[in-house]
């Protein structure tokens, strides 16, 4: 069985044909541009590929209820054009095939827990700490969706004390919400910040510390939700290695031994882990939402 797969990022997209296993044998990536345009290319990708069903991982916000007459649409982005934009009709005209459809984070968790990190574990969430940061959630063998869909890029973090910038405290970067965690730790607010792009600056500089203490942070609120069985950070941000014992010491500082599992006290460095899956993760998610909408993918449980 062939089975498309549609890695719909704010920068860039990124369409694939994989199969049953997991394995992607085609992949092609284009700008993300105006919509028409860029579906157009899309269209163009999948014509005389044979697939049999399309999974797609779209950044966001998008409507994911499918009894709403917006299902599949991107609802609220600043991106240009891209606004209530019917993503899923769009390509439902052009293909008479089943369709998956989530948020990019979501089927990255997703992808991670079929054949990435946390394979037959049942839950796990994925960060990615990129241009923005997201946070994908796979529980008790489902992708979490509820009223709209978690948005745990942004959620409160408290400040650091000595987080300043031009002798103010950083203010953070986040149009809605100033210093949510994205505001504070995104690859644009380490810019910020700095004055220098995240990937310029010296593996010992303070800017890590901060980032692991914001970070740190929003994992510990995650464990303390969800208690996750596994916690896969990726993005951009994370290619700094030296970012993930810096940031499994702030969870367990944070922690102070209350939560009693030996994955955080004696194992972290198998609990919080960089993507299984490499950069794949997010199109082999796409992929696996693509087989579940073909009925062809086993649920887990946990
Ligand atoms: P996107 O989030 O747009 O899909 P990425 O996950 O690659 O893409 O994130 C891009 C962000 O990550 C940018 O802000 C960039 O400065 C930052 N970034 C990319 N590589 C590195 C690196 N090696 N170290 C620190 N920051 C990086
Ligand atoms: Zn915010």
């Amino acid at each position: 069985m062939r089975i498309g797969a549609i890695e719909a990022g704010g920068t860039k997209f990124v369409c694939g044909v994989g199969d049953e296993a997991g394995n992607i044998e085609d992949k092609a990536s284009f700008p993300t541009g105006h919509p028409e345009k860029t579906m157009e290319r899309a269209i163009q990708y999948f014509n005389g590929k044979g697939v049999e069903a399309i999974g797609i991982g779209s950044f966001g916000p998008v409507d994911l209820d499918p009894a709403s007459p917006t299902y599949g649409y991107i609802t609220t982005t600043p991106k240009p054009g891209w606004a209530g934009f019917p993503f899923l009709d769009t390509l439902r005209q052009a293909f008479d095939v089943p369709f998956g459809w989530d948020t990019d984070v979501n089927a990255a968790a997703f992808g991670e827990a079929m054949w990435g990190a946390a394979k037959g574990l049942g839950s796990c969430l994925y960060f990615t700490v990129g241009t923005g940061i997201g946070i994908g959630v796979y529980t008790e063998g489902n992708l979490a969706h509820g009223l709209v869909h978690p948005e745990g890029g942004h959620m409160l973090t408290r400040r650091h004390v000595e987080d300043h910038a031009d002798g103010q405290p950083f203010p953070g970067i986040c149009p809605y919400h100033g210093d949510c965690l994205e505001g504070m730790a995104s690859g644009p607010a380490i810019e910020k910040r700095w004055k220098r792009k995240g990937s310029e600056l010296p593996n010992d500089h303070p800017a890590w510390a901060l980032e692991a203490y914001y970070v740190g942070q929003a994992v510990t609120n995650a464990i303390l939700m969800l208690s996750p069985k596994k916690i896969i950070l990726g993005g951009g941000v994370m290619h700094q290695t030296q970012l993930f014992p810096m940031i499994r010491t702030e969870i367990q500082n944070n922690l102070n031994g209350y939560v009693s599992a030996k994955a955080i006290s004696a194992r972290i460095d198998e609990y919080i882990v960089p993507p299984g899956l490499g950069d794949d993760a997010g199109l082999c998610g796409a992929l696996a939402l693509g087989l579940k909408a073909a009925g062809r993918m086993q649920q887990q449980k946990p």
